[in-house]
């Protein structure tokens, strides 16, 4: 048997760090990465053998679980059919329609591989629909790893952010105005001086870059004034929350709290793959007329419409939309977050914890932080070794507390109960 910490040496002669996305290292928590080897239903097991509740879902994307039979048999038939061919497809246009059926907000749809493809993208599109260059994005959110998203705060209010990684020059963000989330006196301010130039806001509307926070009802319908006021574009990324916290993701919510709500450019990912490599950007019909072919936005990918992604895709979104499945998905992941508060009450430990549909977060203080400066005054070392408690009991959470966690339509009751017995004893540990 080869073991995880011998294929991680491995690994790092060969890949940077050993890994192919930095979180999986487990630099944050320490320790050795699980180098997995297959998965079904919630549960993954490791090189070694050892088996695992999977609470990360491929970070989001495994809203059904592994290997569902009916994702599996359209993924077999697809690939029979043809990996990629380079030219368009029906599957393709099935993928848009099933997304565009259930968000109102969008008429037409752009696949693309990744949610940084898809978020690099919409940004392009709304600085050419409105022949604008400033951005403005919130602390703490991801968007993906393009270079004008590589963003943190400068040093005073209304001034134009630092790039976040080397590699990426000044000059390149000099146009990203980096906000605190949840901050209405910062998205005034910001309008206030710079309103003419802002081609768009770009918000995760259920933060899961910072673990799990969401953008308070007044945040989101001033944003939306003042986008509507100053003739900006008010971008969502749903490539975590997208078909994962509501049949019409996060923005339902919001269009449920604000009448007439929406956002102009939706960005998914995870989910609307099913575990391929697949995202999209999308908007109304009169924003999208400025993308290549028709209009003058550049944007392309050889892989883009995959047909064994779409049939992945499709698969999912199918069913997904089964009645009553996000109901139950819900009621699952509020058990879990429920007893995970339990528990560590019962041991003394201060905990917060929220959920939406399968995307949940827990925090280590008595109250639910509403920024990403809040949610960094975790007591790091502790979440670490909560993290370690629990993957040595077979449960494997996000390796980061600034991550979201996920529940699969495949948890059952006996995994959430044997991961709320195992948190009461790691509690007791603390
Ligand atoms: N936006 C959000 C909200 C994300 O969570 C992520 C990835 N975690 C991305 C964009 C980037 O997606 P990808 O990793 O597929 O490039």
């Amino acid at each position: 048997m080869t073991t995880n910490d011998q294929l991680f040496e491995r690994a790092r002669q060969v890949i940077p760090g050993g890994v192919n996305s930095p979180v999986r290292a487990f630099r944050a928590v320490g320790g050795t990465p699980r180098f997995i080897a297959r998965a079904q239903g919630a549960y993954m097991w490791d090189a070694e053998g050892t088996q695992y509740i999977d609470y990360i879902g491929s970070w989001g994307p495994m809203i059904l679980g592994h290997g569902h039979p009916a994702v599996l048999e359209a993924v077999q038939k697809a690939a029979v059919e043809g990996f990629s061919f380079g030219a368009p497809t029906e599957r393709e246009v099935e993928l848009a329609e099933e997304i565009i059926r259930h968000v109102p907000s969008i008429e037409q749809v752009r696949l693309v591989s990744s949610g940084t493809e898809a978020g690099m993208s919409a940004i392009r599109l709304a600085r050419g629909a409105t022949g604008r260059s400033k951005i403005i994005k919130f602390e703490g959110c991801y968007h993906g790893h393009a270079d004008a998203l590589l963003v943190k705060a400068g040093s005073g209010l209304a001034t134009f952010g630092h790039p976040t990684s080397a590699g990426v020059p000044a000059e390149v963000v000099q146009h990203t105005l980096v906000l605190e989330y949840n901050n209405l006196e910062q998205i005034e301010e910001a309008f206030t001086a710079h309103g003419p130039e802002i081609a768009c806001v770009m918000i995760e509307p259920i933060a899961g870059n910072m673990n799990f926070v969401r953008a308070a009802v007044p945040f989101v319908r001033r944003i939306r004034e003042l986008c509507d006021q100053h003739g900006a574009l008010f971008i969502f990324d749903e490539v975590m929350t997208g078909f994962r916290v509501a049949p019409g993701s996060a923005q339902s919510l919001y269009a449920a709290a604000i009448p007439g709500f929406r956002p102009d450019i939706s960005v998914f990912g995870k989910v609307i793959g099913g575990g391929m490599p697949l995202a999209a950007f999308a908007s109304s019909r009169r924003i999208m007329a400025h993308l290549a072919p028709l209009g003058g936005v550049y944007q392309a990918g050889t892989l883009s419409g995959n047909p064994v992604a779409t049939a992945c895709g499709l698969a999912t979104l199918r069913e997904i939309s089964r009645p009553g499945f996000f109901d139950a998905l819900g009621a699952k992941t509020r058990a879990l977050v429920d007893g995970l508060k339990g528990a560590a009450d019962a041991a003394g430990v201060p905990f917060c914890v929220d959920s939406q549909g399968g995307m949940f977060g827990f925090f280590l203080m008595p109250e639910l932080p509403q920024n990403y400066t809040t949610v960094m005054t975790t007591d790091q070392p502790r979440f670490n070794r909560f993290f370690h408690g629990m993957l040595e009991r077979g449960i494997y959470l996000a390796p980061a507390l600034y991550e979201a966690g996920f529940v699969s339509a495949a948890h059952t009751d006996a995994d959430i109960a044997a991961t709320v017995a195992a948190a009461a004893e790691v509690f007791r540990t603390l």
